[in-house]
């Protein structure tokens, strides 16, 4: 047995399925290659879910993170530290305003934060308790706790756990006609990811993160935009609203910020910055010394190395590149910097995941017919091109198995793109 198949064994024992089994266990990394217990290398396409944004073992974050552990590890509450400040300040200057910051340990945890501010924001609005209502997207994705899952547009993960707090109208994701109908006089809170990311990274059409801007200027409601994948450099701007140019109430960071350490942050932007008062809500680690050190790192690094730039000049290299694989299984191209998918002419995205981890890359299949890149944000132009030849080949061997297989199955006719199908899936 391989180390990765007797540690398999083991998992399978002792940890709860909630994840399967996974394919593969990795032991370390550097930069954006990774060895798995048994020492073989991959290059890592998918960053542990567009978390690891200096890749791994990124000297700013060893350092940061190295000298911030042997100083103060934990704090609590109870006390004020340098970092945490630090950090508010940095996260509130990127996102161009006065506001207040409250860390949370993730992502879920910042969207809950942002579900209590709305019950805040409806309460003030209405004392007797009556503007509670949310809306938020089919397809979207706000976390696992009750709270964040109340709010995530997939009803097989959220009706085995119902009753959930609410109620939530849920909207078609990318209809500004439809978001702006929802958001009433009711409404408390309307809560969007910039690009539905878990949904198979869907960027919405132009002008959509404005309309909600709009519909919830109208009527006095927050708009949410949860970052939690987006933010901290993924598009190749700090945060992916910023290229609609809006200004939203609220905004939930995780995942990236940390560059691997848990942390997130629910950035409560002007006067949403004060809904919550004292005792209204907490965390005993959030925002602690070690991981606002390491966020501090990861904004100081992307700064000083000039990462939103490369995001851009990298990604769209990644984009175009991947947009030229000839093959009848690729039908396109979708997201913006280093947070792409793969779109397939068919359901076989976890073929083709498998097929490129034999080859040496790790990605992940998003969806049925989607392959997810999110890669760490210091992917080289050379790293890039390696990416495109391997998964070039995962393909070409998906595409080939999958004929062979399709074709014996239905005849030699149902294979293939047809002629509707647009290579420039948005
Ligand atoms: C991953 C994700 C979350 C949940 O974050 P966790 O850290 O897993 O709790 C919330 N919103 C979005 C958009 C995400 O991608």
């Amino acid at each position: 047995m391989t180390a990765t198949e007797v540690l398999a064994a083991r998992w399978d024992q002792v940890m709860m399925p909630t994840y399967g089994t996974p394919p593969v266990a990795i032991a370390r990394g550097e930069g954006c290659r990774v060895w798995d217990s048994d020492g073989r290398e991959y290059l890592d396409l998918i960053g542990g879910i567009a978390v690891s944004a200096l890749g791994h073992a990124h000297p700013a974050l060893v350092s940061a993170v190295s000298r911030q552990v042997a100083t103060l590890a934990h704090s609590s509450n109870l006390a004020m530290h340098e970092p945490g400040v630090r950090l508010a300040e940095r996260l509130l200057a990127l996102l161009g305003g006065d506001g207040r910051v409250f860390f949370s340990n993730d992502g879920a945890e910042a969207n809950e934060a942002a579900f209590k501010l709305a019950r805040r924001h409806g309460r003030a609005f209405d004392p007797s308790g009556g503007r509670l209502e949310l809306v938020a997207a089919e397809g979207g994705f706000h976390g696992r706790t009750l709270g964040a899952l109340a709010l995530t547009g997939n009803p097989t993960k959220r009706e085995p756990f119902a009753p959930l707090p609410g109620p939530v109208t849920f909207v078609p994701y990318g209809d500004a006609a439809a978001v702006a109908a929802a958001v009433t006089s009711r409404t408390a809170a309307v809560f969007l990811e910039p690009t539905l990311g878990e949904g198979g990274v869907v960027p919405p059409p132009p002008g959509y993160l404005r309309a909600a801007r709009e519909a919830c200027d109208r009527t006095g409601a927050l708009l949410v935009v949860d970052e939690v994948q987006s933010g901290v450099g993924r598009t190749g701007l700090w945060f992916a609203h910023q290229a609609e140019g809006i200004r939203p109430d609220v905004v939930t960071l995780a995942k990236g910020l940390g560059g691997g350490m848990p942390i997130g942050a629910c950035v409560g932007l002007g006067p949403a910055g004060t809904l919550f008062a004292k005792g209204d809500h907490g965390s005993t680690f959030g925002g602690n010394p070690v991981s606002a050190a390491a966020a501090l790192a990861v904004l100081d690094t992307i700064e000083r190395d000039g990462l939103l730039e490369s995001v851009r000049t990298v990604g769209s290299r990644l984009a175009d590149a991947l947009r030229g694989i000839d093959s009848p299984l690729v039908r396109g191209v979708r997201g913006a910097g280093l947070w792409l998918a793969l779109v397939l002419a068919r359901p076989v995205a976890a073929e083709v995941e498998a097929a490129a981890r034999d080859a040496g890359l790790l990605v992940n299949a998003v969806q049925p017919d989607a392959v997810r890149l999110a890669p760490p944000l210091v992917l080289s132009a050379a790293e890039a091109d390696r990416a495109v030849e391997g998964l070039r080949a995962a393909v070409d061997e998906v595409e080939a198995a999958t004929t062979v297989a399709v074709a014996s199955a239905a005849g030699p006719r149902a294979s293939g793109r047809g002629p509707d199908q647009d290579k420039d899936v948005r």
